[in-house]
């Protein structure tokens, strides 16, 4: 960052606050003339493509994933507040990811991962849907395996 004044490239940053529409405004102190300047700061989000299973690409959409989520959680004691920190986590680790693609499989890992510490019921739920368990016994497993990761302080309820 060079100075508007001087072309003095060593500045501080003397204040960082952030403005209503997500950006940074850094007001900067130049170490060469000590004159002060201000800039602006976005983060750059580029699109993230998600891969299909017939290898079709759509671009990423938080909302897709709400709905899913808001659909396993029906009737749960999940609240908004805590599906909605769950879709920004995803959203967040998506767009955090090195490539600019993703497969729908790593997606939903995230989401039941997501789920698992939030409702088992609405792990179950959004599992079976998209595992699409091949028979009884896959899903029995399944089930057994949440069973066995139940923390103690859930037992007896
Ligand atoms: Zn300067």
């Amino acid at each position: 960052m060079k100075c508007i004044y001087c072309g003095c490239t060593d500045n501080r940053v003397v204040d960082s606050r952030p403005t209503d529409d997500g950006t940074i405004r850094r007001r900067r102190e130049c170490e060469g003339c000590k004159r002060r300047f201000t800039t602006y700061e976005k983060v750059e989000m580029l699109p993230v493509l998600v891969v299909k299973k017939d290898n079709r690409r759509e671009q990423f959409d938080a909302a897709k994933i709400r709905s899913g989520i808001l659909r396993a959680c029906e009737k749960r004691p999940v609240s908004l507040a805590e599906i909605e920190q769950l879709v920004n986590k995803i959203e967040t680790d998506v767009y955090q990811q090195v490539d600019q693609e993703i497969t729908t499989e790593a997606i939903g890992v995230m989401v039941m991962d997501g789920l698992r510490s939030l409702d088992e019921v609405a792990y179950v739920r959004f599992a079976s849907v998209y595992r699409q368990f091949k028979d009884v016994e896959s899903f029995m497993e399944e089930l057994q395996q949440i069973l066995a990761m139940r923390s103690p302080q859930q037992e007896g309820k």
